[in-house]
């Protein structure tokens, strides 16, 4: 049966056994140290009591601290959170940060809670995981879902039970021991590999065609990054519709409507599109940013972009990631496009520990670095060995972790 949502457990085991890793090591390397299940009950604001299952994957820490984000999504399972936390094992280890893999999150919908239950939700779920994070532990940052002020009521509920501890979480408000470049670093991050990659084949981002899938915390970033750096985004969509122009949209504006009215269908001037209709719109470039398992068996054949750049993690399922490979589609893996919001996280619990801040101009500076170091490598072992990007990034995150599991030893 097809995968549907995350995929890289089979990513990893192609590259396994291409690597000839040897089943000690890669039985090491798949099994997660630790997966918690919990319960996490709280007060409604009727007085009434809902319990919400939780889950924490620690998927290895042999680089380092395990590193992973928070996702609440109504139909969240432990099978995501520990392929989540696996692919953030490879995606840490690509960029070459000093951080294992892990993901933890809440089967919720928050849109369905008021604010105040949702805060009691984020801090009772804290108390279940309190003594199995930490700076030095098992650090989080957002995911679907969660953000900024997520992350600030886990930093003080941590603090209550463990005394300041500001580098438990990243993704922190600027006032509250966040860093400068935190919102920028995931568009920015897919800006700059697209054009990488573009630039292999001799194409120009400044022209180039895009649609996106997707207007959160990452698409929105992407959208920008890519506008300001010329690219013309002709689609966008959300959960709720999807819109087109031509000539392509204005994204500062559609992300000023999109926090009016909280969609981004209605933005004067553009057609509305359905989402199967994006996927195969004839664009250059088409970045999936909004969740898992969008490109399957059943769609991958319409899509009719020369480039797949997952800002999503996961969106390109196993079986659409070789059918694509067939047609000519170059797909740049997750563990690449996306990760600016992992850089970005690293360079703020660096600041956290240091009880420092830096200018924004030596984080975008760092960031830049980290990641045009990343996508340099991918590019220069996908030459040299002939493979897809996906199998070059998997090729360098493995061999890095597969090292330092067998010096590190049982
Ligand atoms: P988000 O909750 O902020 O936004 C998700 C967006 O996708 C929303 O606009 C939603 O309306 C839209 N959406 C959901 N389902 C859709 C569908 N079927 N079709 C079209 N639009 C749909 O989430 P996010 O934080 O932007 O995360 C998006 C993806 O990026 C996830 O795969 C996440 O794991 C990954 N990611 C997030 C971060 C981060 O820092 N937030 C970092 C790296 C990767």
């Amino acid at each position: 049966m097809e995968r549907s949502l995350t995929t890289n457990p089979t990513f990893f085991g192609d590259v396994a056994r291409q690597m000839e890793l040897g089943p000690r090591v890669e039985e090491l390397l798949r099994t997660p140290r630790r997966e918690l299940r919990v319960q996490v009950p709280i007060e409604r604001d009727d007085g009434t009591v809902v319990s919400f299952r939780g889950f924490l994957v620690q998927h290895d820490s042999s680089r380092g601290p395990m590193k992973g984000g928070v996702r609440c999504t109504r139909n969240l399972s432990g099978a995501d959170v520990g392929e989540l936390a696996s692919l953030m094992t490879w995606k840490n280890a690509l960029l070459n940060l000093p951080f294992g893999g892990s993901a933890c999150g809440i089967a919720v919908e928050p849109r369905l809670l008021s604010l105040h239950e949702w805060e009691r939700l984020i801090r009772a779920f804290v108390h279940r995981i309190h003594d199995v994070i930490g700076p030095q532990r098992d650090v989080y940052g957002p995911d679907m879902n969660t953000g900024g002020q997520v992350m600030a009521w886990m930093m003080d509920e941590y603090s209550k039970l463990h005394g300041h501890t500001p580098a438990v979480v990243t993704g922190k408000p600027i006032e509250l021991y966040g860093t400068h470049g935190h919102r920028a670093a995931g568009g920015r991050g897919v800006a700059l590999v697209t054009a990488s990659v573009l630039a292999q084949d001799g194409t120009q981002l400044e022209g180039t065609s895009v649609a996106v899938q997707g207007f959160g915390q990452v698409g929105r970033a992407a959208a920008l990054a890519l506008f300001q750096k010329g690219a013309k985004i002709v689609a966008v969509s959300d959960s709720r519709g999807g819109i087109f122009r031509a000539d392509g949209l204005h994204i500062p504006s559609l992300i000023e409507h999109k926090s009016g009215t909280g969609r981004v269908a209605g933005f004067p001037g553009a057609d509305s599109l359905t989402q199967s209709d994006l996927l195969a719109l004839d664009v250059n470039v088409l970045l999936p940013a909004a969740t898992g398992g969008v490109l399957h068996r059943g769609n991958a054949q319409d899509v009719r972009a020369r480039w797949v750049i997952e800002a999503a993690n996961a969106p390109v399922t196993v079986e659409a990631d070789a059918a694509l490979r067939e047609r000519g589609v170059t797909v740049v893996p997750d563990i690449l496009a996306n990760g600016g919001g992992a850089a970005v996280s690293y360079l703020e619990w660096v600041q956290n520990q240091q009880q420092h801040r830096w200018s924004e101009e030596r984080v975008l500076s760092e960031l830049d670095t980290l990641l045009n170091t990343a996508v340099q490598t991918v590019l220069e072992v996908s030459r040299n060995k002939q493979v897809p990007l996906r199998t070059a990034a998997y090729m360098v995150a493995v061999g890095r972790v597969g090292r330092a599991t067998v010096l590190r030893g049982l």
